[in-house]
């Protein structure tokens, strides 16, 4: 059977292997490793094989696991990867160390003023639409350049473009997309990428994937 420390060693042997090809380090990709709905026994063995970093889609959930494992490792960087609430703002900025999900003015402005509270500045990734989906979070690609600015305006710090693609078709085309934006917008870094196609988004660029069930197995 397999461990978490041999699925890690696989992801991360995946990507320096398509990271070779791209002419890219591995060492500039972020393995997000997404521990939504496993619990701090499931999320132990992946800090002990050497993970730092990780991803979770909700704060609540977030709350209740991540200060006591923090605590026992400092250097845990923590990423939020869902929605966010603008009511939630405050919290979001006091447990995470990056949030991805920026997508609408409301939203920016409850995070700089979280922030502002807080005396605490946490780099944001700016969610696009990238399908056009009227279903899905995310900011409309013809809105992108004003809401970039006023994020920049804002002085929140902005880490980059972060996507989730249309579900059961092929991510490619839309993660070359996001890296034309980010490219055409003057911003470098790029959330893009899960378990299924984090490949693929190495091979287009991205700068942070975004993987859960290639290294905690299904969600239960
Ligand atoms: C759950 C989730 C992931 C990880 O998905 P897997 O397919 O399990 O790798 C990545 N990004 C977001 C936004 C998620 O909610």
């Amino acid at each position: 059977m397999e461990n978490a420390a041999t699925r890690l060693a696989e992801v991360r042997s995946n990507i320096a292997r398509v990271c070779k090809p791209a002419r890219r380090k591995p060492e500039d990709v972020t393995l997000i490793a997404v521990s939504k709905t496993h619990s701090p026994e499931a999320i132990q063995p992946l800090i002990d094989a050497g993970q730092r970093v990780f991803g979770e889609n909700r704060v609540q959930e977030a709350q209740g696991k991540w200060p006591a494992l923090q605590e026992a490792h400092p250097d845990i960087e923590l990423h939020l990867i869902g929605q966010l609430q603008s009511n939630k703002a405050e919290e979001a900025v006091a447990l995470f160390d990056y949030i991805h999900g920026l997508d609408r003015p409301s939203l920016l402005t409850a995070l700089a003023k979280a922030m502002d509270k807080a005396g605490r500045q946490v780099p944001c990734f700016v969610q696009v639409n990238i399908g056009d989906e009227p279903q899905k979070g995310g900011c409309p690609i013809s809105d992108l350049p004003a809401f970039l600015a006023a994020v920049r305006s804002a002085d929140i710090p902005l880490a980059g473009l972060m996507c989730i693609p249309p579900a059961d078709t092929e991510a490619a085309p839309f993660f070359a997309f996001l890296a034309k934006l980010a490219a055409d917008n003057g911003v470098t870094g790029l959330s893009m990428g899960m378990s299924g196609d984090y490949e693929t988004a190495v091979m287009l660029g991205a700068t942070h994937v975004r993987v859960g069930t290639a290294l905690f197995g299904h969600r239960g």
